[in-house]
């Protein structure tokens, strides 16, 4: 008999595990089901005119004089399983003309910055830049690279990002270094966040050479690419790409992804796409051999249900007698994300990436506190402009995230006016940039419990929610999306793909 799969959420998790599923499988009926009006979840592309807009809803511009902003994300990596995943699904929908790939000797994938003591600071980007001309954030960096392989290994059980680089580096290479780039992928705080969830490889090393330095220098890599991941990197039909692309995205933004993954699946007769629906209940039927989903106003059975929203929100969809360990432990921060676009003689020094902020907790100080970095998007992905507006200097501001309450005030995120957020972050370009003109065109918006926090402890506790689902719900129910096991797009697109194979593997759909 016919099965049907149900999945809940349209964000690119939901899309793209009913993507892989009807191309494995075209005789499961699928039922993909989104709460909001448009699926994409938090990638969001938006073409604004002129002027200010607060949020999005009713930005769509149709003029010539427009621009792309990206309200979530932008950039995409092409590397490993993820990267795999994602370029030969961007291939099969024939995006290929769609498609911008920025090259790793580009000025934007080898220029980065933190601003540090009140300068942005050039990381260096060569052993030779690292030996011959230190950025003060570097100071101490290359004594704590030297001493660290003489640093004895820890117990091998997680401990927060900070706790594990202080340890074998020192504090400021885990404030200064680690903590801001732990703003710029989770807008989080390194005290908090899992070494083992967010940083593996640093683990890894440890573990099996005694240090990270000897572990990236080691011949064998720490953690080896597992084999399903590898079948689907040896499937690339231009394996190049990944060598010489820093970063890649698309003429129109991210959401031609999303938007293109949505009228494919729609073409397919084994997919209905139900978008302003949400769902309020799942539970086993009576007799424990299939799943019933309810929203509103209507009920609906069946064979199997994939969560692809964020754990958060399934832990109340589920009854008292069903309920599942840990789907609520981790936190997810907020992001004021505020675009801007200036006129050309606007003068942006660096021809780089963006900036990012220390952790707070670093001795330097922060001039606009709650900054968590400056993506320069002109810099870092060009070529979504037309000729008219191809030399306006774009940038991102994102502030909040782990800091957000001493960044507004205390104000909570759906209390807070995006004209605040817009003037915030005109404060930071002004003190960080030394940028004080009026943007041509700009954006703020508030994006509520955006990025999942994978606090100490996730993986343990993710083996402990996987065996509840298996005792309590069998192969009816299976989880996929940013919650769980990376929260980059290109890892949403890989743990969906990985997720259905291995259900029909199991012989648990299809
Ligand atoms: P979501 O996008 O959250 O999708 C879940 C969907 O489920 C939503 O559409 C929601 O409406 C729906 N839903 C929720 N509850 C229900 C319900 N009860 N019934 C029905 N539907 C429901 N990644 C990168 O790789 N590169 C970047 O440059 C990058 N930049 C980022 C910048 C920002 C500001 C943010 C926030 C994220 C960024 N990310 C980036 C991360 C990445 O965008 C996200 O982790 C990813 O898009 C999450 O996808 P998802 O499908 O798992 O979840």
């Amino acid at each position: 008999t016919q099965q049907t799969v149900a999945i809940l959420g349209g964000g690119i998790s939901g899309l793209s595990a009913a993507y892989y599923l009807s191309k494995s499988s075209p005789k499961t009926k699928i039922l993909l089901v989104e709460g909001s009006k448009r699926v994409g979840g938090w990638i969001n592309s938006q073409r604004v005119s002129p002027g200010f807009h607060a949020s999005t809803s009713s930005t769509k511009s149709t003029s010539n004089d427009d621009i792309l902003f990206e309200v979530g994300p932008r950039s995409l990596r092409p590397v490993g399983a993820g990267g795999a995943a994602i370029l030969g699904m961007a291939n099969d929908l024939q995006l290929q003309n769609e498609m911008l790939f920025v090259s790793k000797s580009d000025p934007s994938a080898k220029n980065r910055y933190i601003y540090y003591n009140g300068e942005i600071n050039t990381l260096p980007n060569s052993l030779s830049s690292l030996l011959l001309k230190q950025p003060p954030v570097f100071k101490s960096v290359l004594k704590s690279i030297l001493s660290e392989p003489f640093v004895n290994a820890g117990s091998g059980q997680d401990e927060s990002l900070y706790s594990f680089v202080s340890r074998r580096f020192n504090d400021h290479v885990a404030l200064n270094l680690v903590g801001a780039v732990t703003h710029g992928i989770y807008a989080g705080d390194a005290k908090q966040l899992s070494v083992k969830s967010t940083m593996r490889m640093l683990y890894d090393a440890e573990r099996s050479s005694g240090s990270v330095i000897k572990g990236m220098l080691a011949s064998k890599p720490s953690t080896p690419i597992p084999k399903v991941e590898q079948a689907i990197i040896d499937e690339l039909n231009d394996p190049d790409i990944t060598k010489t692309t820093s970063v890649f995205g698309f003429r129109n933004g991210t959401e031609t992804l999303s938007n293109e993954l949505k009228n494919w699946l729609q073409q397919q007769p084994n997919v209905t796409i139900i978008t302003n629906k949400h769902i309020k209940k799942i539970d086993k039927t009576a007799d424990g051999n299939s799943m019933k989903i309810y929203s509103d106003n209507a009920s609906v059975c069946v064979d199997h249900v994939i969560s692809a929203i964020p754990s958060r929100k399934l832990d109340p969809l589920l009854t008292k007698d069903n309920a599942l360990v840990n789907l609520t432990v981790n936190p997810s921060v907020n992001v004021a994300v505020v675009n801007f676009a200036f006129e050309e003689d606007v003068d942006l020094k660096y021809n780089g990436f963006g900036f990012l902020t220390p952790h707070p907790d670093s001795s330097c100080q922060l001039p606009v506190p709650g900054t968590l970095g400056v993506v320069f998007d002109s810099n870092a992905m060009y070529g979504q402009e037309n000729a008219q507006n191809s030399k306006l200097v774009k940038m991102t501001v994102m502030m909040g995230g782990h800091m957000w309450n001493k960044t507004f005030g205390g104000v909570q995120p759906n209390k807070l006016d995006p004209q605040i957020a817009f003037e915030r972050a005109s404060k930071a370009l002004g003190v960080y940039l030394g940028i004080t003109q009026k943007p041509k065109f700009s954006m703020a918006n508030v994006l509520q419990e955006c990025i999942p926090q994978y606090i100490v402890g996730h993986e343990s506790r993710l083996g402990e929610l996987h065996q509840d689902i298996k005792h309590k719900y069998k192969h009816l129910l299976s989880v996929t999306g940013a919650s769980y096991l990376g929260v980059s797009v290109p890892d949403c697109v890989k743990n969906s793909r990985l997720l259905v194979n291995d259900l029909l593997d199991k012989g648990a759909l299809g």
